[in-house]
């Protein structure tokens, strides 16, 4: 159904042949804890279907990740970050090794909690 490329771990993870600690799934969009978590509250939200990075993003992608970034805060929230102001949370997309991206299949990072965090 969607592209998926079977050498991929977090293709692998969306398909359940990894297990992981799943946050939210849909049709499109996967979520699931980070297996080294680097703040109190962090996971990753991945599309379904395989997009190496956001090096690769189409303009047809444009729904898609608008709806991750609008589901962020939702999940965000439902993960136990604080409201903002005080609270919050951070987004991170690396890409591309000079970006520090080690798995090549887009992913978001959600990182929030009390501070200090390991990933500053
Ligand atoms: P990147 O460095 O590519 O932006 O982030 C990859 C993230 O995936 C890292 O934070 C790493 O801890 C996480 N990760 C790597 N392998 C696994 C795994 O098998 N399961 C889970 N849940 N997370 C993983
Ligand atoms: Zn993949």
């Amino acid at each position: 159904m969607h592209d998926h490329d079977p050498n991929c771990l977090f293709c692998r993870i969306i398909k359940g042949e990894i297990p992981s600690r799943k946050v939210y799934e849909d049709d499109e969009v996967f979520a699931f804890h980070d297996i080294h978590p680097g703040a109190p509250i962090h996971f990753l939200m991945v599309p379904k279907k395989h997009i190496p990075s956001m090096a690769q993003v189409q303009a047809d992608d444009a729904a898609l990740l608008g709806r991750m970034m609008v589901l962020a805060p939702r999940l965000a929230a439902e993960q136990g970050c604080n409201p903002y102001p005080d609270g919050g949370f951070r987004l991170v997309v690396n890409t591309g090794t000079e970006g520090g991206q080690e798995v090549h299949h887009l992913h978001i990072h959600v990182m929030g909690g009390p501070r200090p965090w390991l990933k500053g």
